[in-house]
């Protein structure tokens, strides 16, 4: 067992209850938790400790990003490159991504569907690799002609068991009760910490629309089930209405995209205490360098329509008091892990969120998308120590995370993964 001691000195420590700093503070990390936390004088140094002079720096919790791929991707092109390229290519780039994610500030990732992380989390529990903690969907769960069917290859490339097609991305397609119950009890078979489930077409399927309902609310009542059962929770890809009602009315605890969700959906949202994921940065990113990235032409369209209404609509849902957390949808190459702050930066700008009240979202917030509500994400006693130290204050500039040399140090579970404070 962990007894080590260790404490964060002459640090300003970020307050998740006041979304303001406490100046002057201490932060005690015993056994990979942390013991207690607060101004200098409240805090007490034991004689075996080791102790690290922050400088003044800011301490926030962990970074967490509730929803992105790590595929090993990278060049947007989605037919040659899965095709030419061996899966253990995927994968060493996967341990890359890692790399940087951490080195950015982020403690925890919810991967979204694909096996690279989901395989990858086993060398990063067992410490053979550097990266954040990963809780991850594995398999991901498509009806036919849903998001995750890929609707311009031959369909005997498609189905995860027989596929040799999609290899990063995988998914199951199923239809009717049967299936989808099949299907969610087959991807935790795989290993799944959650399931993530289409309940809408996207903006990145040829043939749907973000506004097509595709899983039926039977259908994602059955999944939800089973989730349940093996007490874990559902994720669903929702940009229409009619699959947001859907997916909430049907018990799905986490909303991503969510670019259709008008007042009615997001106060259903609300009541049933569900959490919102916008991404805005992969249509921020995907309008930016589009072309360059090899995103077909219908794809670039499709993003270009719905920026505007999925900005209005988060913009609604904030101030209707959803629940928002922050998640990138970035899968690596144009997409790049690392620069993941990015979607606290949106929130800020696009939905009028204090930097305070964006930390708050990919911390506390993006902690139960990660299955860890109140476990992490607070600077608090009794919470794992998942701690990064920042230059500048992102309370005065939410720019200063997106820069990865200012986040001097990171620490996970207690353990110290970065180090660059000056000596
Ligand atoms: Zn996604």
């Amino acid at each position: 067992m962990n007894t080590k001691k260790l404490v964060l000195d002459n640090v300003r420590v970020f307050s998740t209850e006041r979304m303001d700093l406490v100046e002057n503070g201490r932060i005690l990390v015993e056994g990979g938790r942390i013991s207690s936390a607060g101004s200098r004088g409240s805090v007490d140094i034991p004689p075996d400790a080791q102790v690290i002079d922050g400088g003044g720096r800011v301490a926030l919790p962990g970074l967490i990003d509730a929803h992105l791929h790590i595929t090993g991707m990278r060049s947007g092109d989605n037919v040659k490159e899965p095709l030419l390229t061996p899966m253990g290519v995927f994968f060493a780039r996967g341990v890359k991504d890692l790399e940087k994610l951490i080195m950015a500030g982020f403690t925890t990732i919810v991967d979204a569907g694909g096996i690279v992380a989901l395989h990858l989390r086993e060398a990063v529990n067992e410490g053979t690799i550097i990266g954040p903690r990963v809780f991850a969907a594995g398999f991901s769960l498509s009806p036919t002609f849903g998001h995750g069917d890929v609707h311009y290859m031959p369909v005997e490339y498609v189905d995860a068991r027989t596929s040799k097609f999609m290899k990063p991305l995988k998914g199951l397609i199923c239809d009717g009760e049967a299936e989808c119950r099949k299907a969610a009890r087959y991807s935790m078979r795989e290993g799944a910490d959650f399931i993530k489930v289409m309940a809408t077409g996207g903006v990145l399927s040829q043939r749907d629309r973000p506004e097509y309902r595709q899983f039926t609310l039977e259908e994602l009542k059955v999944i939800v089930d089973e989730a349940r059962a093996a007490k874990r929770f559902v994720h669903a890809h929702a940009q229409g209405k009619e699959g947001i009602m859907n997916a909430l009315n049907a018990g799905v605890k986490v909303i991503a995209h969510a670019i259709y969700m008008d007042e009615e959906a997001a106060l259903l949202a609300k009541e049933k205490d569900a959490v919102v994921v916008p991404t805005l940065s992969i249509v921020h990113k995907i309008l930016e360098v589009g072309n360059k990235a090899g995103i077909p032409e219908w794809g670039l369209r499709k993003s270009e329509e719905v920026y505007r209404d999925h900005v209005e609509n988060a913009r609604k849902a904030k101030k209707l008091g959803v629940k928002l957390a922050t998640g990138t949808d970035f899968l690596g190459g144009f997409f790049p892990h690392g620069e993941n702050a990015m979607e606290l930066k949106i929130f800020v700008e696009k939905l009028g969120m204090t930097p305070g009240e964006a930390i708050r979202a990919a911390t506390e917030t993006a902690a139960e998308v990660a299955g860890m509500k109140g476990q992490t994400g607070k600077i608090e006693a009794g919470m794992v120590a998942d701690i990064i130290l920042v230059k500048e204050n992102p309370l005065m500039s939410i720019d200063s995370l997106l820069k990865t040399e200012n986040i001097e140090l990171v620490m996970k579970g207690g353990e110290i993964v970065k180090n660059k404070l000056p000596q």
